[in-house]
């Protein structure tokens, strides 16, 4: 069975406790690897060769630096197959998805972040006192913290950038899919990345990722998961004053016009509600449909939903793959009975698939408004509700109730209404007729429980820099 240990100074390292956990594969619901199961000792390790490594990688001309993360890009673009088909395996996600958007986007994030490093540049103001500029420094040892839903596209969304920057990483997958990451921890090195730069170490957030947060040498933390997950690093991280960026859950608004081409964009909507089984932070689970074509809408939408062909990753032909473990099935299908006892009338789906693995039918639930445990929690599975609104001004409260403010999109020919919503709905991205369409150099992220900080861009290699002011007396 295939063993995935720890990537530390340059070299695989076993758990000091010889301790591992197993990796389960979704669509059979059985081990197919395991994963080292990280703890003090190992993160101990994995900061002191970060560490190690700073000064140099610091020093190194931005254009090196540059080198080294576009080096990584290209040996990742070779080998885009054999990471697609890990990331299926260990995620469930189909094949093709992988092949053909997430491991793509991995290297885009590498190559997006190497032109960064020679494109980052600071402010300078001059007159009201001397001459001012902003230099803005590596952190030094800094970590991060990723989940299980985009493995490796989230992973390096946050190394690309911090590496990028000038510091060094002690960076921790999700246990339940470490595949990608240490193939990429593999790769670095083979690619001359230096030992000590990227350091990888797996096991579960209470055990490794805890003790990245309180290690006193990390002197930041990127982290995207459960808000819950989020809450607790933030209340570790608080009293040490650790700088921390926190990518949490989301509970995202789909607003559907009637003036809208809804009947043109509907595949377009419907994989906003069940891509990767909705396991996607950005996915609108909650859709909102004006009245006058809500029974025309919801039909179509339910045809479109059962003509999803759940199935095998590898089988080309499904476009939809299990949930990810044993534990996340069993909350979504708690919160299809939940949605059940609220009084929603589920019109297609609502059960797990007969066959090995967790499956769960893609869902479509009606008549539940928006104050229900439903409608504001996230379920993070193949589970969405529809409801109809009469005007701008009730579809907004609704859009905008519930704790989360991740994403939202919204679809209309009306091009002042789209402004409209654009500025006023409490959501980190607003799409107008578009879902998932992303520029790297625009900032990235959500407020209230859906987080803190920003990501992407500029934003990111700002995170990832403590800017210092130089006074000249002019
Ligand atoms: P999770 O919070 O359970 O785990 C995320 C990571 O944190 C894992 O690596 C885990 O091992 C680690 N972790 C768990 N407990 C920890 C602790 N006490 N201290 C430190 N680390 C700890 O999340 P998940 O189930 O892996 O991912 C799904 C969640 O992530 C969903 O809520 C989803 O909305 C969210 N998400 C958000 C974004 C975003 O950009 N806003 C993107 C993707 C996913």
């Amino acid at each position: 069975m295939r063993r995935f240990a720890h990537i530390i100074g340059g070299a695989t390292r076993a758990p000091a406790a010889d301790a591992w956990l197993p990796v389960m594969d979704p669509a059979r619901g059985e081990a197919w690897a395991e994963v080292a199961a990280g703890g003090d000792r190992d993160v101990d390790e994995a900061v002191e060769a970060a560490a190690a490594a700073f000064q140099a990688w610091a020093a190194l001309r931005n254009s090196e630096r540059s080198r080294h993360l576009q080096a990584l890009s290209d040996a990742l673009e070779a080998r885009i197959g054999d990471f697609a088909r890990a990331e299926a395996r260990d995620g469930g996600k189909p094949f093709a998805l992988a092949r053909d958007a997430e491991i793509p986007r991995a290297v885009a994030n590498l190559r997006f972040f190497a032109h960064a490093a020679t494109q980052f540049a600071s402010e300078s103001h001059h007159g009201e006192a001397g001459l001012n500029y902003t230099l803005r420094q590596p952190l030094g040892v800094v970590g991060t913290i990723s989940p299980w839903n985009l493995p490796l596209y989230l992973f390096t969304w946050k190394i690309a950038p911090a590496l990028a920057a000038g510091n060094t990483v002690v960076a921790k997958p999700s246990e339940v899919t470490p595949a990608t990451a240490t193939m990429l921890g593999e790769l670095a090195i083979e690619a001359g990345l230096p030992p000590g730069v990227l350091n990888i170490v797996h096991g579960d957030g209470p055990g490794a990722g805890e003790a990245i947060v309180r290690h006193p040498a990390v002197k930041a933390v990127s982290f995207t998961g459960s808000t819950a997950v989020g809450r607790r690093i933030a209340g570790i991280a608080g009293p040490l004053l650790k700088k921390v960026s926190l990518e949490l859950g989301g509970k995202n608004p789909t607003l559907v016009f009637a003036d809208s081409d809804w009947d043109v964009h509907l595949d377009t909507i419907v994989r906003s509600a069940f891509q990767n089984s909705g396991q996607i932070c950005l996915c609108g689970s909650r859709i909102l449909v004006e009245r006058g074509i809500y029974a025309e809408f919801r039909d179509a939408f339910v045809a479109r939903a059962l003509a999803l062909r759940p199935g095998d990753p590898m089988d080309d032909d499904a476009n939809l793959g299990p949930l990810v473990s044993q534990a996340h099935f069993d909350k979504v299908v708690a919160a299809i009975a939940r949605a059940r006892d609220e009084g929603g009338k589920v019109l297609c789906g609502g059960h797990a698939l007969d066959r090995p693995g967790w499956f769960v039918a893609p869902t479509v639930i009606e008549g539940l408004g928006p104050g229900c445990a439903t409608n504001r929690d996230e379920i993070f599975g193949p589970v969405a509700t529809l409801q109809p609104f009469d005007d701008d001004d009730h579809a907004r409260p609704m859009a905008n109730a519930g704790d989360y403010g991740l994403a939202a999109s919204v679809w209309t020919r009306d091009l002042a209404r789209a402004h409209r919503f654009g500025a006023g709905l409490r959501a980190g991205i607003v799409w107008i007729n578009a879902w998932l369409l992303r520029d790297l150099r625009t900032p990235f992220g959500g407020m209230g429980q859906s987080g803190l900080g920003r990501e992407g861009g500029l934003e990111a290699m700002r995170f990832f820099t403590e800017p210092r002011n130089v006074c000249i007396a002019t």
